[in-house]
């Protein structure tokens, strides 16, 4: 919690700084009130005051009010300005941090975690931030304030109001101590509903079909009575609390009028005026000493949970990513689209083996390099390098002649424009999802969006739509379908003007008229760039320059097509398998 303190800002220091000094002001009006209350006990009781005298000490009490309210108000406000702004950077940070991790960060605190941690890990703290500047900082100074005022008045007053403290004390370190070990529990309960909620939306169309709602709300149920118990047991605690603060506080006003009827019988008239005004100061007291540790015990069991929270927010702010930037921005001069694999093998962290074995290739300025090989052969991984999602176990990938390790990521992602597998739209419109990004060179014109929509055959869908290439996108672009996704991505990929395409098995959607169309329109638009081309079908990569058989995460033989029918078995499996005989010796 002290390390998302430091967060603050000077200006939010000077605003808690004020909170404080409002709140000791506060304390020291409120402590006042009791005693105009006793001035005009007193003037009640004694024979021939005046009601001009008694009028002002109303009007002094009023003022107290009056003032007292006003401190109130201008804490809360200061309060919820300072947590919201807090709680505002926290989540930029977050999300800032969050991303520059790489595909091994997001895996280890996962997706669901992820999102917790950004919003109701924030409004955890930002919660306990608000009350405790509310609270803390004026509750004790109250207390001790009252209790000093008591003090001052008489050891039995001052016994019975350590009492009640002393039975409130320990009714709070009771219920801390059922509450304190569920609320650390807590927030991996709530990624736990996370979970379950966003794999049931993500998945619900397959759920569907499958009639699987059955399993899939069993599994919500779990995750929903886990968090719904702890939630339920947390607040019997916290509300067998209050009566019991109850009991303290009424039982201590009790006390303090039995403790002042012995005074005043004690006295006898007309000494007993004394010990009267006293008991009637004396209760004011000790209920603004009560309702003080009442405050308390509202914002005290939010610490457990908000200090979790913080911590796990602090976990993700103090990852540093596994992959750290290079400081160069361009490769070797002179060389240009030049992708090169030097003997690199690659274990997924926590894996027992490799899943690439002594990879060895080059792709050199305008060419086509395609991989084939069966499912799980390290495909994706092997373009997954060279993008950096993870690095090289061992081993070099260089572009143009510099590790891809060296280069700072923006510079090394504007040489690349990369389609995955599993195309990926944004909200907004055709054109801000074509033009998404930059590539350090500027700004894209409509005339560029145009021209990629029209290589990645995607011209006359788009212009189909209402509002052609303004066409609106929803999130994750669920009005088209497979193909048109698919040539939208690409598109994105062309619009960049790379020096190195990447498609991981991008076509995999297209029929094959337009699979081959896009190819053809390729090779004369992005004739300069460098293309990696992750495929299943032969018939797609037949033509390229070089294609690389991988077999179980090693290269299995690598030439042009014709080289491999006569060269490589596994390749010649592949290609038997789909492939016509005609097709075959053409
Ligand atoms: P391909 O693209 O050829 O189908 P992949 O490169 O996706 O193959 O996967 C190669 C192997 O790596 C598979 O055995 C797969 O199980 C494993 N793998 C893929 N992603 C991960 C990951 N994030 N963590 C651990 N293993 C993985």
């Amino acid at each position: 919690m002290l390390k998302i303190l430091k967060l603050l800002k000077p200006k939010e220091w000077r605003q808690v700084f004020a909170v404080f000094i409002l709140a000791v002001t506060q304390v020291w009006i409120d402590l006042k009130f009791p005693d105009y209350l006793a001035t005009i006990t007193r003037l009640v009781q004694t024979p021939g005051s005046r009601i001009g005298d008694i009028w002002m000490a109303g009007v002094y009490m009023l003022i107290c009010a009056l003032s007292s309210l006003a401190c109130v108000i201008v804490i809360s406000f200061l309060a919820s300005r300072t947590s919201a702004a807090l709680a505002a950077r926290l989540r930029s940070m977050i999300f800032t941090k969050v991303g520059s991790f790489s595909m091994e960060e997001t895996g280890r605190f996962s997706t669901a975690s992820l999102i917790t941690r950004s919003t109701n890990d924030v409004t955890q703290v930002q919660t306990f931030f608000m009350a405790g500047l509310q609270m803390l900082l004026k509750v004790p100074i109250l207390a001790i304030g009252g209790i000093l005022k008591i003090a001052g008045k008489g050891y039995e007053w001052t016994l019975a109001t350590a009492s009640a403290l002393g039975f409130m004390l320990l009714v709070v370190a009771c219920a801390m101590w059922v509450v304190l070990p569920i609320f650390s529990r807590m927030q991996s309960l709530v990624d736990n509903l996370n979970l379950a909620v966003r794999e049931s939306l993500t998945g619900r169309f397959v759920i569907r079909a499958y009639n699987a709602e059955g399993f899939q709300t069993g599994k919500f149920s779990r995750a929903n009575e886990g968090f719904t118990q702890a939630d339920q047991r947390t607040n019997r605690a916290m509300a067998a609390m209050g009566p019991a603060m109850s009991i303290a506080s009424n039982g201590l006003v009790l006390a303090i009028y039995i403790i002042g009827a012995s005074m005043i019988i004690k006295a006898g008239p007309p000494s007993a005026l004394l010990p009267f005004s006293n008991m009637v100061v004396m209760s004011s007291y000790a209920a603004q000493v009560m309702t003080a540790v009442k405050f308390i015990t509202k914002v005290l069991p939010r610490w457990p949970r908000a200090s979790v929270s913080a911590k796990r927010i602090n976990e993700v702010l103090d990852t540093d990513p596994a992959l750290s930037d290079g400081l160069l921005s361009e490769g070797i001069s002179g060389v240009r689209g030049e992708v090169l694999f030097q003997n690199v093998s690659f274990r997924y962290p926590g894996a027992a083996a490799n899943v690439l074995e002594d990879i060895s290739f080059t792709a050199r300025q305008g060419e086509t390099v395609a991989f084939v090989g069966s499912t799980g052969s390290g495909k994706t991984t092997l373009i997954n390098l060279v993008l950096r999602f993870y690095e090289a176990t061992q081993g070099q990938v260089m572009v143009d002649g510099v590790d891809v390790r060296n280069y700072n990521r923006k510079s090394l992602y504007n040489k690349i424009g990369y389609v995955p597998q599993k195309a990926a739209l944004f909200k907004g419109t055709v054109a801000s999802n074509v033009a998404f990004g930059d590539n350090g060179r500027g700004r894209y014109s409509a005339v560029d969006v145009e021209k990629a929509v029209k290589t990645a055959q995607g011209k006359d869908f788009v212009e189909e739509l209402e509002g052609g290439y303004q066409a609106a996108v929803s999130q994750g672009g669920a009005t088209f379908s497979g193909g048109q996704k698919q040539r939208l991505s690409i598109a994105r990929a062309i619009c960049r003007k790379p020096e190195i395409l990447i498609f991981d098995d991008a076509f995999s959607a297209l029929d094959y008229k337009t699979d081959r169309e896009l190819r053809n329109a390729l090779r004369n638009e992005a004739a300069g760039a460098t293309r990696l081309i992750v495929a299943q079908r032969i018939g797609a990569i037949m033509d390229a320059d070089r294609i690389i058989v991988l077999d179980e995460g090693r290269i299995a033989g690598q030439g042009t097509h014709k080289e491999l029918l006569q060269t490589c078995r596994v390749y010649r499996e592949i290609a038997m398998s789909q492939l016509s005989e005609e097709e075959l010796v053409s």
